[in-house]
């Protein structure tokens, strides 16, 4: 039965091929216009420490989530080689080198090998590429872009990592691993040097005219919203998205403090990070429902805070953290583009690597 029915299609794909060839060959030569293949534009959301226990708590604050929009979705694992609940680094470096590494490495082999992450590759690809975080830039998440290392706290060391491998467009927080290090190189200045437009705090952003720019939000880590944080992931990536222009683009746009609330367990502030990753994701989604040739996969590197969500009072909640440090559970992967069919079913967090480069290599203009 099964057999058959597979003959039946593969009959009718020849019946198929066969008509339309007989079409062309029956028509006049029609011109073709040249048109260069378009790249794909990634932007990829990173929800630090956003695992299914926050979305559903966010959902049932909200009524209603942008995740919801996006029509494929999955699950990833997050296990490193060498323990079964990672950090940042790891999972960053799985997620974008496509290897499974130690506990703490970013853009680092479990050998100690140097390895290529998708910004290095569309780097080389002559895409422009950009970062926008919640946190300061020499978080481990972010480094497993343009660093390899076995060492998430050296941050002065990470910043010098940045800036030899910088970004065309960087919102952050993080100056102090710049230009007030303990070897009292300033790297702003080196940067400044090398053409880059540095500038300070949101009102900045929508003053940002060319590449390359950073614009710095916070001398260290930036604070919660319910503390006061400006809007900047939201403005930031829309700057982000205007300033390439239509030219191929690599955008990470990280949800940093989702992680971190969970560290605090705190259920506000995880619902708040949360939600504001959510709003981020929908304005990256709209986005590509304007622009055919962009992907945008919503990915989490881990949960924090082994959120459990208890019965509460008829339809309240009670939220309850088994612990103030990551968990092992598997994390949802959501996706919208070409190529996002890819991105359904259990993977590995590794294989998220691999889904976006064949659609990058896929459509990489020759
Ligand atoms: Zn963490």
């Amino acid at each position: 039965m099964k057999f058959n029915h597979k003959l039946n299609i593969l009959f009718i794909a020849i019946i198929g091929i066969s008509l339309s060839c007989n079409k062309t060959s029956n028509s006049p030569t029609p011109i073709t216009p040249v048109v260069p293949q378009k790249q794909v534009n990634i932007i990829v959301l990173m929800g630090d420490g956003m695992g299914i226990p926050q979305i559903t708590a966010s959902w049932h604050e909200h009524d209603f989530l942008n995740l919801q929009r996006f029509p494929y979705s999955g699950l990833t694992l997050t296990h490193t080689v060498d323990k079964i609940v990672t950090e940042s680094g790891a999972g960053a470096t799985a997620l974008f080198t496509g290897v499974k590494t130690k506990y703490g490495y970013q853009g680092m082999g479990p050998q100690g090998q140097n390895l290529e992450s998708l910004y290095d590759y569309v780097k080389s690809e002559k895409y422009s590429t950009g970062i926008v975080t919640t946190s300061f830039l020499a978080d481990a998440t972010l480094a497993a872009l343009y660093r390899h290392g076995n060492d998430r706290y050296q941050f002065e060391d990470i910043a010098l990592d940045f800036y030899h491998n910088f970004a065309d467009f960087t919102i952050a927080g993080g100056q102090d691993h710049f230009d007030n290090r303990s070897d009292q190189i300033n790297l702003i200045d080196s940067l400044k040097s090398k053409g880059v437009n540095v500038f300070y705090g949101n009102q900045a952003i929508a003053n940002a005219q060319h590449l390359p720019a950073i614009g710095f939000m916070d001398p260290l880590r930036p604070p919660y919203l319910t503390e006061g944080r400006s809007d900047f992931l939201k403005t930031g990536s829309l700057k982000a998205l205007e300033l390439f222009n239509d030219k191929s683009f690599f955008l990470l746009v990280e949800g940093a403090l989702v992680d971190l609330a969970g560290h605090d367990e705190s259920i506000e502030n995880q619902v708040s990070e949360t939600l504001e990753f959510d709003e981020v994701a929908g304005l990256m989604l709209d986005y590509a429902k304007q622009n055919d040739n962009t992907l945008v996969v919503v990915v989490s590197d881990h949960e924090s805070g082994a959120l459990t969500i208890l019965q509460g009072d008829g339809m309240n909640y009670i939220p309850n953290y088994a612990i103030d440090e990551h968990s092992g559970g598997m994390v949802p992967v959501f996706a919208y583009g070409p190529g996002a069919e890819n991105f359904t079913g259990l993977m590995d967090n590794s294989d998220v690597y691999y889904k976006i480069k064949q659609i990058i290599d896929q459509n990489l203009s020759k």
